[in-house]
Formats: C-alpha cells, sequence, structure tokens
C-alpha cells in the first residue's frame, strides 16, 4: 500500500514526511482493519513531523482522523460488521485499571497510546485499530464532512467542556483554525455568543461567516467581558491576552498538545478573581461518542478543503505557514 510515513523529524519546509509503500497491516486480537477513505490532517501532525513531540517508533505514519470501512477483523474483534463505517481517531488506548481510567479520566492514563504516534495511522491506504477504540460514524454524512471531527472536533469539544462556558455564555476563541471553527459551532448552535480573535484575514472571514459577535486581530480586547475563552493557537504568549479578557470567575482553556511558553503573569492583572487557566489533554472515548451525537442533530458542518494524497506534506506545510483555512483532508485513491 502507499503511505507517509516520518523518517526523520525536522522542519517541515526540509521534507521529513516520505512518501513510503508498506505491507498492507494485519489486524491482531480485537482490532479490526480499515481501508481508509479519508483522513484529516491536523496540527498534531505537523508536531510529530517536525519533532516537536519526540517520536516513538522510527518510520511511523501518521494521521489520526480516518474514516473508512472495515475490511477484515482480527480474533475476536466482533463489535463491527464487515462494510461498517468506523471512525479513528487521537486516543487508540488505555490501560483501564489505572486511578484514572477507574475515574473516568482515561485522557490522562500514563500508558495511553496514541494514533499514528504510538502505532501507525491513516495517511496511508489501510489502517488497523482496536475496536474499543473505534467510533461507528453515521452514514448520511460524507467521509470528508466527518473526518475534522475525530480530532478537531473530539479535542476542541473536550476544550469547551474544560472552558466551563455557561449557558448562553460569552465564549471567546483565540486562533481559527480547523478545530476552531467546529468547536464555534457547536458553542454557537448551543446558544453562545461568540468573539473571535485570531491571525489571517481567511480566519477572520470564517468567523464571520459563522456568525461571530466580534472578530478582530489575537491581541485585540473583545468588546465586552468573556465568560469563558479557548486558546487553540499554540502560542503562549496569547494567553496573557485570554485571561484579561475573561470576567472575575471566568476560565481559559488551552487546547493543543504543544503550546510555546506563557510568559511571566502577573498575579493580580491575570489570575486574581478566580480567574482560572486550565490546560486540555487528549480526550476520553465519551467525549467522543458525545460529540458525534450533537454533530448528529445540530446544524453544524465542517468546511474542508480536500486535498490530493500525493499533497500530504504540502498541507502539513501550509497547515505550519497558517495558509490553510477551515480544516484540510485527504481523500485516498478509491
Ligand atoms: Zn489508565
Ligand atoms: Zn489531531
Amino acid at each position: 500500500m502507499d503511505a507517509w510515513a516520518v523518517e526523520q523529524p525536522g522542519p517541515i519546509d526540509s521534507g521529513p514526511l516520505r512518501r513510503v509503500r508498506r505491507t498492507v497491516p494485519v489486524p491482531g486480537s480485537g482490532e479490526v482493519l480499515v481501508k481508509v477513505e479519508v483522513c484529516g490532517i491536523c496540527r498534531t501532525d505537523l508536531h510529530l513531523a517536525e519533532g516537536d513531540l519526540e517520536p516513538k517508533r522510527a518510520g511511523v505514519v501518521p494521521g489520526h482522523q480516518v474514516v473508512g470501512s472495515v475490511v477484515d477483523r482480527g480474533p475476536g474483534a466482533d463489535r463491527f460488521a464487515m462494510g461498517d463505517r468506523v471512525g479513528i481517531a487521537w486516543l487508540r488506548g488505555t490501560d483501564g485499571v489505572c486511578e484514572f481510567c477507574r475515574a473516568g479520566a482515561e485522557n490522562l492514563c500514563p500508558r495511553s497510546t496514541y494514533t499514528g504516534w504510538d502505532a501507525d495511522g491513516g495517511f496511508a491506504e489501510y489502517a488497523v485499530v482496536p475496536q474499543d477504540y473505534a467510533y461507528a460514524l453515521p452514514s448520511d454524512k460524507s467521509a470528508v464532512e466527518l473526518a475534522p471531527w475525530l480530532c478537531a472536533g473530539i479535542i476542541g469539544y473536550r476544550s469547551l467542556l474544560r472552558a466551563n462556558l455557561p449557558p448562553g455564555g460569552r465564549l471567546g476563541i483565540y486562533g481559527f483554525g480547523s478545530s476552531a471553527h467546529l468547536t464555534a459551532q457547536i458553542a454557537t448552535a448551543q446558544g453562545a455568543e461568540l468573539f473571535v480573535m485570531t491571525r489571517g484575514e481567511g480566519n477572520r472571514a470564517l468567523a464571520r461567516e459563522l456568525g461571530a459577535a466580534y472578530v478582530g486581530e489575537s491581541t485585540d480586547r473583545p468588546p465586552v467581558p468573556l465568560d469563558s475563552a479557548i486558546v487553540f493557537a499554540p502560542a503562549g504568549d496569547i494567553v496573557p491576552y485570554a485571561l484579561e479578557a475573561l470576567k472575575p470567575g471566568g476560565s481559559v482553556a488551552v487546547a493543543g498538545i504543544y503550546l510555546s511558553d506563557v510568559p511571566v503573569l502577573n498575579y493580580e492583572r491575570y489570575l486574581f478573581h478566580e480567574r482560572d487557566l486550565r490546560s486540555v489533554t487528549s480526550n476520553t472515548r465519551r467525549d467522543g461518542e458525545e460529540l458525534f451525537r450533537l454533530v448528529a442533530r445540530l446544524p453544524v458542518k465542517a468546511h474542508t478543503t480536500v486535498v490530493p494524497f500525493d499533497a500530504v506534506d504540502r498541507a502539513l506545510a501550509d497547515v505550519a505557514h497558517g495558509r490553510a483555512s477551515g480544516s484540510l483532508v485527504t481523500s485516498l485513491p478509491v
């Protein structure tokens, strides 16, 4: 099969992703083999290619927003039927027995594993996934439309939960890429008022199109105090702006797996009055299942650009250089 692999992590413009030929993987016990239809392209794939996330396996295939169909089942894998549409996401394993797993916080499991980092992902014609970590997906939406929800959507949804937005509250979003534009739609469909601070005219135009009450530059002060904010930009120097925009008692959630250093924070100016700064670490399967129930019933739609499979490396460079708008996905040859 054709695939993309990270042979030697490095700056995206130095070509760390290579096209390779691999044998089609064989599903192990409790795993299914998925023929990949569409795979979303995520900033985390960029962090893996560039080595911001320490490589766990040489030559790993990135890609963790896979929509495809089950074409083979390993021993004991009977959750899905042959031909079922499934999704493969970032979280692909936990130990199930640690204090976090037992408390319903499997996202914090110290032995968790991830698609495209610990195991090969979906920038390939086929991928395997443990059946318990796959998602059943609706068949009435296109694969292109569904793929971005598998990471950008799920992580954004968990960030929204972590941001403690009250019903009908004012939500600030800093950085308006793939995850942000999905999360904004989930929030506004549930009654939130949206304030978007982002670089990039394309991103600001999309925010206006999605009904933001206010759109500004990433360091602009929104016109009214916010209940909650989510920082999607991987830039720690945005965090003080988000904290300063909050009402007393408000929360800022940092959505990304990677953030550059947060500057020194003056306590009185940025944190006092019970403002909270909260991180977001991966997600639980429950987050994903809740999100797909919302996606099925709310008027939300991913704004996607389909990239040819041959151009996945260039698409990641577009993400790196802020040239991408909405969500990028790659469609595999049938
Ligand atoms: Zn655990
Ligand atoms: Zn991702």
